[in-house]
């Protein structure tokens, strides 16, 4: 094969300036990164060598060497790990992991547009998006890459200055790894030097479970790393500094985790976790990629994306798994399905949820902010883990009309302030908190001194329903079916509609017979006119838009009309309805006023010419009757 030269995809080139110019103020960070990509390809070495023997490295040591050249003003990171075929680097190297690299640099763009609260733009983001490699480019003129695939084939050499493309070729190398060469800036030589390479190697590092070896002149090498698998070290030997350090190694954060829990599950399976909470949702906390337990057997790391080891509501989880009793000389595929994988399924459950309770009670600030970040995950859990229902309705936070706008109430706490008489915990569902509070159907609640929780996570109309109800008081939305409002003093007694409103709920309908379902009195305005709801059983205008946002074609269900006798309009209507049942204006009048209900609501006019055209009518009557 002879040399070849290829240009980078554009994003690659795009990414490369941004890593280079953002994450410039931690550049030391690129050791870390390569280190890891060293460690990876270690494991993944070793764990193809148990069912494919002839892939193992001869010497059976595997190990990651640092070798400054102060002559050369080269830094190399050398491992004997799985290494890689031309396709490979090609794939590997030449392209930016596609699924998260647009959306890296938005986030980095959006970052740089200058937050305030991130001091450090960018570094959080590095190994959520697999730029790792790249960030060599920030101490470096020039890379080179040589490596040797352990399935086989020739050796490769890629080279680059990180600029418009690189060349690639075949070359030989001894045996299977790969050394990554950079030949440093002139601004970079101090990552020459042996003590600030131990330093950060200490700082970053130290938990890499294979030896970090550096090569000093004259040949003396020593060890820089623990070695050690924490999980597996008693809990009380452990130190807060050293679970927080190990956090920052595999989250490739720089953040201190939320929270953590460690055990030994013993009894019938026999299995160690150390699960951590991170203290912000990643952007991809939604996809398939965001599981990331690192599953372990018997020390050896084999995988990071085992289905099935977590459920999908606890994916914000990150942690290490190390069982006794898997299989190792299997695929990856077989141990998806051993029959042991959903058995640990329940016990790492049960113990991130027991860590959750725990943070909820005697640490409510940090479950604040755990729930602001992973609430919506958590939330999906309701409507999944059956087992965990009850514990899990325990743990849910709403934002409600009853608590400062940046907190939240637990079911419980709303409950506890429920008013005398009162049977159901009302709610509203809406897109915002803003626009649940704005909404005419939470009036008269609110002039009753009556708590209503804000929905506004899309998630919540599906899991809404699997509560149904909590300690015996039903969970109700207030923008659907007959509010009783009459347990509270103040309120108008529940009854039929009075008699002398008929005639105007008789004329009401008449007129808007093909638009609503009914209309009556309502219980829930103060100081609007009227309002629509949905029936008992129907969807609300929410689940509407959200259903329709799905493209899930549903027949939109005709609104109960709520009018509110008390409202100037509503009497004066009533007034001429007694007066002059035959003027024409009437007709007029009440559509435009169910329209304004549609618009309250947050519904779409069918036909928002007629309604402005109403509007135009009016208002030239008024300012006439003005000028007169
Ligand atoms: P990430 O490590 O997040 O995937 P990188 O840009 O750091 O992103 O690396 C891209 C890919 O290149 C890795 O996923 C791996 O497949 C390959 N790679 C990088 N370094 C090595 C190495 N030392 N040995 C083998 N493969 C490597």
């Amino acid at each position: 094969m002879s040399k070849e030269t290829i240009e980078f995809k554009a994003e690659v080139s795009q990414v490369l300036n941004l890593v280079i110019h953002s994450l410039y103020s931690h550049r030391e960070v690129f050791l870390r990164e390569l280190i890891s990509n060293s460690a990876d390809a270690i494991d993944k070495r070793r764990f193809e060598s148990l069912t494919h023997p002839e892939t193992a490295d001869a010497s059976g040591a595997y190990e990651i060497r640092i070798l400054p050249d102060k002559d050369k003003k080269t830094l190399t990171i050398r491992d004997n790990g799985i290494g890689m075929t031309r396709d490979e680097v090609v794939r590997n190297i030449g392209t930016i992991a596609a699924s998260g690299s647009r959306a890296f640099l938005e986030k980095l763009k959006e970052n740089q547009a200058g937050d305030a609260s991130s001091p450090k733009p960018g570094v959080e983001l590095i190994g959520q998006f697999g730029v790792g490699f790249y960030s060599a480019f920030m101490v470096a003129a020039r890379v080179e890459v040589i490596t040797q695939s352990a399935a086989g084939g020739s050796a490769v050499h890629w080279e680059s200055t990180g600029e418009g493309g690189y060349s690639i070729e075949e070359t030989t190398r001894a045996s299977a790894g790969t050394d990554v060469i950079l030949h440093l800036r002139d601004e970079a030589q101090e990552f020459l030097e042996e003590w600030q390479i131990s330093t950060i190697i200490q700082k970053y590092s130290d938990y890499v479970p294979h030896p970090v070896i550096l090569e000093k002149t004259g040949g003396e090498k020593e060890t820089l790393n623990k070695v050690t698998a924490i999980w597996r070290r008693p809990k009380s030997e452990i130190k807060d500094e050293e679970y927080v350090e190990f956090y920052k190694y595999i989250s490739h954060n720089d953040d201190e985790p939320l929270a953590w829990t460690h055990h030994t599950i013993e009894g019938g399976i026999e299995f160690r976790l150390l699960l951590f909470i991170p203290k912000k949702a990643p952007l991809n906390l939604f996809r398939e990629e965001a599981h990331s337990l690192r599953l372990h057997v018997k020390r050896m790391f084999v995988t990071e994306d085992l289905k099935g080891l977590i459920p999908v509501f606890l994916r914000f989880v990150k942690g290490v798994v190390d069982s006794e009793d898997l299989p190792l000389n299997v695929s990856r595929e077989t141990l998806q399905h051993n029959a042991l994988i959903p058995k640990m399924q329940k016990q790492i459950t049960k113990k991130v949820v027991e860590m959750l309770e725990d943070l909820a009670k005697n640490e409510p600030e940090k479950y604040k902010v755990f729930f602001k970040e992973f609430g919506a995950a958590l939330k999906e859990g309701l409507g999944g883990a059956f087992d965990y229902r009850e514990r899990l309705v325990e743990l849910m936070r709403y934002p409600s009309t009853a608590v400062a706008e940046s907190d939240r109430t637990s079911l419980s706490d709303y409950v506890s302030r429920m008013k005398g008489g009162q049977k159901e915990i009302y709610f509203i569902a809406g897109p915002s908190r803003e626009a649940c509070e704005r909404s005419p159907h939470l009036e008269a609640l609110k002039s009753r001194g009556l708590e209503v929780l804000l929905m506004s996570d899309v998630i919540d109309d599906w899991t809404i329903p699997y509560i149904e109800s909590y300690k015996g008081s039903k969970l109700r939305s207030v923008m659907k079916g007959d509010l009783d409002l009459s347990f509270i003093e103040g309120a108008p007694a529940k009854e039929a509609a009075p008699a002398e409103v008929k005639p105007l709920l008789d004329k009401i309908r008449a007129v808007l017979q093909e638009e609503i379902k009914d209309v009556r009195v309502t219980q829930r305005l103060a100081g609007s006119p009227c309002c629509l709801v949905a029936d008992e059983g129907d969807m609300d205008a929410h689940m509407e838009r959200i259903m329709k946002a799905m493209h899930q074609e549903t027949p939109l269900a005709k609104r109960i009309l709520e009018i509110n006798p008390k409202h100037p309009l509503i009497q004066n209507l009533k007034t001429l309805v007694e007066k002059n049942p035959q003027d024409a204006r009437f007709g007029f009048w009440v559509r435009l006023l169910y329209n304004q209900a549609q618009i309250a609501e947050g519904s779409e006019l069918r036909k928002p010419e007629d309604f402005l055209r109403g509007v135009t009518e009016l208002l030239t009557e008024a300012s006439g009757d003005a000028v007169k």
